[in-house]
């Protein structure tokens, strides 16, 4: 498939895990791609690597002009970056609470902010922000991290509002769990990660993780001229766990 030709794509977090096969498959395509990453190190020919924290506006801004002036112009904006949170409200101080929001909310701001008026220059213009089930499902010991991903989701559907009639569409994508070096991280903690893989993947309605690809599928179509008509929606991408009302962990 060739239908991103011609377009020009930024995505965050785009190093590793869910961002990477998003830029890999949007290069696939035929986008021009730019990655901007705490870690860009490992990103390599085709893409562009940016090393940018998205905790630091001078920073963000920095990387989205320079990859904009790189690709001449941005098309798509695919806000990815985020961390991890684990615990309940009395598991977590203000200054993690603030951490986490400062990357997983502030850091799509920021870098919206930047990619904004590249964006308005565009005729095909889409932000696709990664957001989580855990916005909507109610994860137990997931309540900083789950809040975060809420905002996510409040922020995507008030930026659709502002920006529909600029021509700039803006949805989300609501991941289960995926099998990206952040779930291996989880794993690897554990007193037998084989086992507690098995019981993750156990718990899945398919019998299996999600995979990073699949996820970059949802956010390329959400990106791409396919879904022209579609903004303010989230998409699941969970092998069934929130249709079917089901729980992970
Ligand atoms: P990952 O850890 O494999 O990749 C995350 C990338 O973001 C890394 O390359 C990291 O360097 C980068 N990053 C982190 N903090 C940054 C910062 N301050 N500035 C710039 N870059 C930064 O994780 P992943 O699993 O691919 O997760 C990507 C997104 O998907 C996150 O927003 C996460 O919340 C979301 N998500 C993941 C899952 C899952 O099960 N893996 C499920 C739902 C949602």
């Amino acid at each position: 498939m060739s239908d991103f030709e011609g377009l020009r794509a930024l995505v965050t977090g785009g190093a590793s895990g869910i961002g990477r096969a998003t830029a890999d498959l949007l290069a696939a395509r035929g986008a021009r791609v730019a990655v901007l990453d705490l870690d860009p190190a490992d990103v390599d020919e085709p893409l562009l690597a940016h090393r940018a924290d998205v905790t630091d506006d001078t920073s963000v801004r920095a990387a989205v002009e320079r990859a904009a002036e790189d690709l001449g112009g941005l098309d798509v904006l695919v806000n990815n970056a985020g961390i991890g949170a684990q615990g309940t409200v009395e598991d977590n101080d203000d200054a993690e609470w603030q951490r986490v929001f400062d990357v997983n909310v502030l850091g799509m701001v920021r870098t919206a902010r930047a990619a904004l008026p590249h964006l308005r220059r565009s005729s095909h213009a889409a932000i696709v922000n990664t957001c989580s089930i855990a916005a909507t499902a109610g994860l137990p010991r997931r309540a900083l991290y789950s809040a975060t991903k809420g905002a996510v989701y409040s922020l995507t559907l008030a930026m659709a509002a502002d920006h529909v009639r600029e021509g700039i569409r803006v949805n989300c994508v609501n991941p289960g769990t995926v099998d990206t070096p952040w779930i291996g991280r989880l794993l690897d903690a554990a007193p037998d990660p084989a086992a507690e893989r098995a019981a993750l993947e156990a718990r899945q309605p398919t019998g299996r993780l999600v995979s990073a690809a699949e996820v970059a599928g949802a956010i390329a179509y959400l990106a791409g001229p396919l879904s022209g008509a579609t903004t303010g929606t989230a998409l699941a991408v969970d092998g069934g766990m929130q249709g079917l009302r089901l729980r992970p962990v």
